[in-house]
């Protein structure tokens, strides 16, 4: 339930008490530039004919700008009601009932008959045993991963509620011994065992495990879910950090750093309000002041304020702002005017550029304005297909990849393809890229510029 980018049939949604919903109404054309929502839900359609109607449906939703609203953390129209936790939980678990085989939902069957969950995984259902032995050559290949899944996404209410924070205050280690998810952990080490532990004892784990409709299961399941929950919320800040140490180095230049991050959504939005952005401020001690612009059309309600205008900058601390809009109408209206600092570094999270042609053409004027003006720029991608893809893009635009591979702060966290249970599920921000200018640049330029070496 923590937010999800929509751009994949597969992402789930935030604050939303049901994941990845896709109303059966046309969605409206979006305001300007290609819309990730849309691509989504449409295709959810296409995969489970009926599904988006059920969904909306059990949400008392009654469009898609409704249930936009609700995404983006607006208040629905009235009827909404959601009368209690075991409701919301039933309701977002009947959203995932349709027959991993043959797709029919529960209202195509004949009245004695019911859907039946996978009793392994507890996450996919089928309409009787044919279908459930002749999809199991396919999905034995995910049930385990689909029940991490299935905890997985019960437990980020928790995070959404703000049961389960996350661990707060300075890095005790130095910045640069902490390279991936492992040496993060150890450096939290036993301050992270008494907060899962804290989390698992308390009463908000309870009430949920009361309310959900199966057993509680075991604590180290729990603790897995919960580290797995951490690394999803912390994957994009520390990624941002990866970012700055590889393409800029903590350069202490005054005015502090800025960071643009382009195609920004409800997903950042809901992690700015977290303040899982400190996380970032931490992984580059001593800088004179950290600034994140947060640019995108679909940015949520509670995204930071609007005014990206330059202030002063104040060490240690972190510094939010946002731009409602796509990045090279956020270039010309606020960088050429001096009215927003030039960026440092810009961070793109899943672009999804290489994925279709109208996700492209809105992407291009800012893919080559990066390109020309050579800023440090970031994108992450879910699979290595999407990587080969991306790079593919970049390599025509003749931008200079300097470096890309396994991000040691992906996510941990599996995501399931909604519409289509038993694709292998995939990890957001799994791979990156950084590029810097064009391969035309000069040996010159590439001397002048930062390491060429990976994360
Ligand atoms: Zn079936
Ligand atoms: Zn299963």
């Amino acid at each position: 339930m923590a937010p999800r980018r929509q751009r994949r049939h597969h992402r789930q949604h935030p604050k939303c008490p049901a994941p990845a919903a896709a109303p059966q109404v046309t969605p409206a054309p979006p305001a300007s530039g290609p819309s990730i929502h849309t691509l989504g839900f449409l295709s959810l359609e296409r995969n489970v004919p009926g599904l988006s109607q059920v969904i909306l449906q059990k949400l008392n939703l009654k469009s898609y700008e409704e249930y936009k609203a609700v995404v983006n953390g607006g208040i629905p129209g009235p009827g909404f009601g959601i009368s209690s936790l075991s409701d919301m939980f039933q309701r977002l678990e009947d959203t995932f009932q349709f027959c991993a085989r043959c797709r029919v939902l529960p209202d195509q069957l004949p009245v004695s008959e019911v859907l039946r969950r996978c009793k392994r995984c507890r996450n996919v259902y089928y309409c009787g045993r044919e279908c459930q032995r002749a999809d199991w050559p396919l999905h034995r290949k995910v049930c385990w991963e689909l029940g991490l899944v299935a905890v997985d996404r019960l437990l980020e209410w928790l995070v959404v509620t703000g049961d389960f924070s996350l661990p707060s205050g300075p890095w005790p280690w130095p910045p640069g011994a902490v390279r991936d998810w492992d040496t993060w952990f150890s450096m939290w080490g036993s301050h992270l065992d008494t907060m899962l532990d804290s989390a698992l004892g308390s009463h908000a784990m309870s009430t949920l495990w009361d309310s959900v409709g199966r057993p509680r299961p075991d604590p180290e399941s729990l603790r897995g879910s919960l580290r797995r929950l951490l690394t999803d919320t912390l994957s994009q800040p520390l990624t941002l950090g990866l970012g700055l140490r590889a393409l800029v180095g903590n350069n202490g230049k005054p005015g502090g750093t800025t960071v643009h991050v382009v195609g920004a959504s409800h997903v950042e939005t809901f992690l700015s309000s977290r303040g899982a952005y400190e996380e970032f401020a931490h992984m580059v001690p001593g800088h004179i002041g950290l600034h994140v612009t947060l640019v995108g059309v679909d940015l949520a309600e509670e995204a930071p304020p609007q005014d990206a205008s330059p202030s002063p900058s104040s060490p240690g601390k972190i510094q939010l702002s946002s731009y409602r809009g796509l990045y090279h109408d956020f270039w010309e209206e606020k960088i050429e005017t001096g009215r927003a600092v030039w960026p440092d570094l810009v961070v793109g999270f899943h672009p999804g550029f290489h994925a279709d042609q109208d996700l492209m053409a809105g992407w291009l004027p800012t893919l080559l304005l990066l390109r020309d003006y050579a800023i440090p720029t970031m994108f992450t991608v879910y699979s290595q297909q999407e990587l080969t893809a991306s790079l593919h893009i970049l390599g025509q635009l003749e931008a200079r990849v300097v470096a890309y591979g396994e991000n040691p702060f992906a996510s941990l966290k599996p995501e399931q393809a909604y519409s289509n249970p038993n694709k292998p599920p995939v990890y957001c921000s799994a791979y990156y890229i950084l590029f810097r200018g064009s391969c035309h640049q000069s040996d010159e330029e590439d001397a002048a510029g930062r390491t060429e070496n990976g994360i």
